[in-house]
């Protein structure tokens, strides 16, 4: 049944010319980093999404970094599962342009994928709101696990933030990219995302052929030609075998 599907799959994205993934937490699961909202493992089974808003961060710096460090800190050290893998491969060889993300982990590029855009911003860099000052993520872990939290700007001495969209801060202009590609596209590959975050969640809705990977069901179920409701890592490895063997023959 799941190898039927991985089959049809592939030969509706081999008839599209211009295939965009949009990936979110779930295809990084695989890797040891917990999503946001699978039942039992997700981070909002036991964190509370209030201290992660701009609000909270302008409020009190040092609370994310408190609640938040061992998690971006898990996060850097994450590799690359056969999820990301499959999709580097794939824009390798032609077949998928181009990979927009909500997730700020940056497992994409380490999987292999080059033309990346992170619509919430990416978790390798942390950023001054003042002057605008960036540093490393690994430079700002390093000062908090010296007992600097939160971790100070070296130009102007205010507290640097992780370079990431905290609920109630607006859309980067990475957003405006990842909207061009939706448009241009006529196929789109999601995997590992719930499709409730808003604006991402309006990028489906401009392709002809949607195929959904995604352990639990998405308000966008309706208008996917193909859903598997399976893990990334059964799916991807195999989709794009298949996929390459219809456009090597
Ligand atoms: P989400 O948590 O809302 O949904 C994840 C979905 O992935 C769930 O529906 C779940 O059923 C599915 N899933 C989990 N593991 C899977 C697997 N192995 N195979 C198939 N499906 C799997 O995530 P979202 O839609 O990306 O939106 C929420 C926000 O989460 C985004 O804003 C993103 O920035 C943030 N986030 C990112 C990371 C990361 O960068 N890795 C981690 C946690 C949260």
């Amino acid at each position: 049944m799941l190898e039927e599907k991985i089959k049809e799959a592939a030969a509706e994205l081999s008839t599209c010319k211009y295939v965009v993934v949009l990936s979110g937490a779930g295809i990084s699961t695989e890797s040891g980093i917990p999503d946001f909202r699978s039942p039992v493992s997700g981070l909002w089974s036991r964190a509370n999404p209030e201290d992660f808003t701009i609000q909270s961060f302008l409020r009190n710096p040092g609370r994310l970094y408190e609640i938040g460090a061992d998690f971006f800190q898990e996060m850097m050290n994450a590799d690359p599962n056969s999820g990301h893998q499959a999709i580097g491969e794939l824009e390798q060889k032609g077949l998928v342009k181009s990979v927009v993300t909500q997730n700020i982990d940056a497992l994409h590029q380490k999987g292999g994928s080059q033309n990346v855009i992170e619509i919430h911003g990416s978790l390798e860099k942390a950023r001054c709101l003042n002057c605008n000052w960036e540093e490393n993520m690994d430079d700002v872990l390093a000062e908090i696990n010296a007992g600097t939290v939160p971790p100070r700007c070296k130009e102007c001495n205010d507290p640097v933030k992780p370079d990431v969209i905290l609920f109630g801060e607006a859309m980067p202009p990475a957003y405006q990219e990842a909207l061009y590609e939706a448009r241009k596209a006529d196929g789109m590959l999601v995997v590992g995302s719930s499709l409730v975050v808003s604006p991402a969640n309006m990028l489906p809705q401009y392709v002809d052929k949607l195929v959904i990977v995604n352990r639990e069901e998405t308000p966008l179920d309706h208008k996917a030609s193909i859903i598997m409701r399976e893990s990334i890592s059964d799916v991807l490895p195999r989709l794009k075998e298949e996929w390459l063997s219809l456009v090597q023959n």
